[in-house]
């Protein structure tokens, strides 16, 4: 589908009448659920035992979206996505749902609760389309219209359904279930705040608490607002315990501040945190005589989050964390908790991105 079009079909649905479009997301849904059920039963029949796109050809134009109900769903309404693949350089084109399941499978464990599944679903629809909507093309594959990558640190992560066998082995039928059907409960939906779609960030396990944006940008953002997040010390990585030689500990520093000054003799004034965030995430830290920031401090040491403590010890410098990713937008792992704790995923999204609506794309 061309740009144009698209970028105007999805500015249309925020023009809609309210009542208008919350029938309309009502019957939409219900209409989708059936039909992705009754495709579900029929596809079950077959060899396949579940929807899954074909993985033959898959090269950079080839079109793959047979886990469509093409009856109910007009193809020519579809919109269509170019994922640039990192390790391949190829680019590969397919629908948004198809991208959306790939992008939750990799995301989100698969074991997590369904409702917390389709909340990462919207999450990483959103993400989507927000790109696609202000036309945010990837650096260096403008041409080919590419919008996302597959890499998790630029873009948000994707999975095709190989690299899917390969995670989930045996469990590889009930997990792409799962997600599809988690994908298909929620087809076209994204969150917007003020008529535009948001910045759907998500991360691991906030440590406790969701950072506010203010704390991370410089100015707030109404919907990505500090909330208390529960649950959460289920995540592998929600404490980290971390050690650094001090060799080491200032090579990594000097590899960014060659011009590094640091005495190891007086370490514990050389080492010193000198703001956190209302979340009690580091701010800004010195180290000798250089100032950073919390982030690029989590970056030189692979950190799980900037909500650390330091401990200089004899030889070394201990570092203890406190959450796993930058706390900004949803937790996954309390987004889980929601669920477990009988939340829906509408609830689980309001809860963690303020004042946003849920619009559909199309
Ligand atoms: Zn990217």
């Amino acid at each position: 589908m061309k740009r144009k079009v698209m970028k105007r079909q999805v500015k249309k649905v925020f023009v809609v009448d309210r009542f208008l479009m919350v029938a309309t997301v009502v019957v939409l849904l219900f209409a989708n659920i059936l039909s992705n059920w009754t495709n579900y039963g029929k596809q079950n029949v077959g060899k396949t035992q579940i929807p899954v796109p074909a993985t033959k050809n898959r090269g950079s134009k080839v079109v793959s979206s047979n886990f469509e109900d093409k009856k109910s769903d007009s193809s020519k309404n579809q919109i269509y996505v170019n994922v640039l693949r990192k390790s391949t350089k190829k680019v590969e084109r397919m629908s948004l749902e198809e991208y959306v399941i790939g992008a939750v499978a990799a995301e989100m464990p698969a074991e997590f609760a369904t409702e917390a599944l389709k909340a990462q679903a919207i999450a990483c629809r959103t993400y989507a389309a927000r790109k696609i909507s202000k036309k945010m093309l990837h650096e260096g594959y403008e041409k080919q219209k590419v919008y996302l990558c597959d890499d998790y640190s630029h873009c948000q992560a994707y999975i095709d359904i190989n690299q899917m066998k390969q995670r989930w082995g045996k469990n590889f039928d009930k997990y792409y279930k799962k997600i599809y059907l988690a994908v298909m409960a929620t087809k076209g939906e994204v969150l917007a705040y003020n008529g535009e779609i948001i910045d759907s960030l998500f991360h691991a396990a906030s440590g406790g608490r969701t950072e506010d944006a203010k704390e991370v940008f410089g100015q707030s953002v109404p919907y990505l607002q500090s909330v208390v997040s529960r649950g959460e010390e289920a995540c592998p990585k929600f404490s980290g315990e971390f050690y650094f030689p001090y060799d080491e500990f200032v090579k990594r520093i000097k590899n960014f501040y060659p011009n590094l000054k640091f005495d190891t003799r007086k370490i514990s004034s050389q080492v010193k945190v000198l703001q956190r965030t209302n979340t009690q995430r580091v701010k800004t830290i010195k180290v000798g005589n250089v100032t950073m920031n919390g982030n690029e401090f989590r970056s030189i040491f692979g950190l799980y989050s900037t909500e650390f403590w330091i401990y200089p010890q004899q030889r070394g410098i201990e570092i203890k964390t406190k959450g796993y990713g930058h706390g900004l937008g949803m937790s996954q792992w309390g987004a889980n908790y929601l669920a477990r704790q009988g939340k829906n995923y509408k609830e689980i999204l309001f809860y963690y991105y303020k004042n946003v609506k849920i619009c559909r794309v199309k």
